[in-house]
């Protein structure tokens, strides 16, 4: 395999798939390559699943809106929330000039970008970690790589896009400050219905957001009758309120007035999943030959039962 490329993006989630994209729609001459720590097998579960009605806009700047419609996820009609009282309010999507928006089976989206990209021409390397300290000489960044636990090697570009999510993992070995602004984290659930069909809508077409004292409840239909949960604390408080152990947190989700009933008819589809969800800003976000794109957290951690 070649070793130089015109550009290297760290990370094939959706901001380096999109990075890639953007790339080629306005020079497609450059020779791009996308390196994924992630094996390419498909993944059942990944949280992050409604698509705003903004989203609409950057998909049509991407040439991708018209594939996208016909990828079958389902409406979103907004977001109903009961924020320090019991009564809700409603956000709908009606209102906003992009129309409404969708909730996603969000791996089989990340895949579907990385399609996308690779169709666009970009070259995408899973199973490929970027490791070292990436060095810059002779106006070419230098990254050791390791791919399928094969011994590293290097490769070269002039320009480097770190979109590595919440690792920011080329940043930070350019010892670029990673301010965290929460502690935020959720702890997630998916489950099932037994309403699979096309008409389902992801069970009444709404996100619905509950505040409670330590934190709020965040749930969402997704297609194929399964919904998601997820418990929005901050990680001290998850602690010493031992949010982590399944039974607390589901009687936690049972104090609830509008989230239980949602999945009164659902079985759960998984255990209990964490994730670090706090915002995080770069002190700077781009350098000689390197730009940072995106942002996620990385670890998915699996909770105590
Ligand atoms: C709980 C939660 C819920 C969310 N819900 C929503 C939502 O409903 N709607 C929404 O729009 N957004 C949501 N988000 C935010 C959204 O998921 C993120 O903003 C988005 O995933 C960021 O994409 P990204 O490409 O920057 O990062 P990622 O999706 O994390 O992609 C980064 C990629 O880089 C790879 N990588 C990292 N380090 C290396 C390395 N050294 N070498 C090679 N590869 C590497 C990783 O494997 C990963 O695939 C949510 C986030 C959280 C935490």
């Amino acid at each position: 395999m070649r070793q130089c490329f015109d550009v290297i993006i760290i990370g094939a989630g959706i901001a380096g798939c999109a990075t890639a994209l953007a790339l080629r729609q306005q020079l497609s001459h450059l020779s791009i390559l996308l390196l994924e720590r992630r094996k390419n097998t498909p993944q059942s579960f990944r949280i992050g699943e409604t698509l705003p009605p903004q989203a609409m806009a950057l998909l049509q700047q991407l040439d991708l809106l018209a594939q996208f419609r016909l990828r079958g996820d389902v409406v979103s009609l907004g977001n109903r929330s009961a924020w320090g009282s019991s009564q809700l309010s409603e956000n709908l999507f009606l209102y906003s000039c992009y129309g409404h928006g969708w909730h996603i089976d969000r791996a089989s989206f990340d895949n579907w970008m990385a399609q996308q990209a690779e169709r666009a021409g970009a070259t995408i390397l899973h199973d490929t970690t970027v490791t070292g300290i990436p060095v810059y000489e002779r106006q070419h960044w230098h990254l050791g790589v390791t791919q399928n636990d094969h011994a590293a090697r290097n490769i070269e570009a002039p320009i480097v896009v770190d979109a590595s999510g919440m690792s920011v993992f080329f940043s930070r070995s350019r010892n670029i400050n990673v301010v965290a602004q929460d502690k935020l984290i959720a702890i997630f659930r998916y489950y099932q219905t037994d309403d699979t069909s096309a008409a389902d809508n992801g069970g009444d077409g709404y996100t619905l957001v509950e505040s409670c004292s330590y934190g709020w409840w965040y749930s969402a239909g997704l297609p194929h009758g399964r919904r998601v949960i997820a418990l929005m604390t901050d990680s001290d408080l998850a602690r010493t309120e031992n949010l982590l152990q399944e039974a607390i947190w589901r009687d936690a989700l049972l104090s609830t007035q509008h989230t239980c009933t949602r999945f009164a008819h659902a079985e759960p589809l998984t255990s209990l999943h964490i994730k670090p969800a706090h915002s995080q800003q770069l002190e700077r976000s781009c350098g000689q030959g390197w730009y940072a794109v995106g942002m996620q957290p990385r670890l998915l951690i699996r909770c105590h039962r």
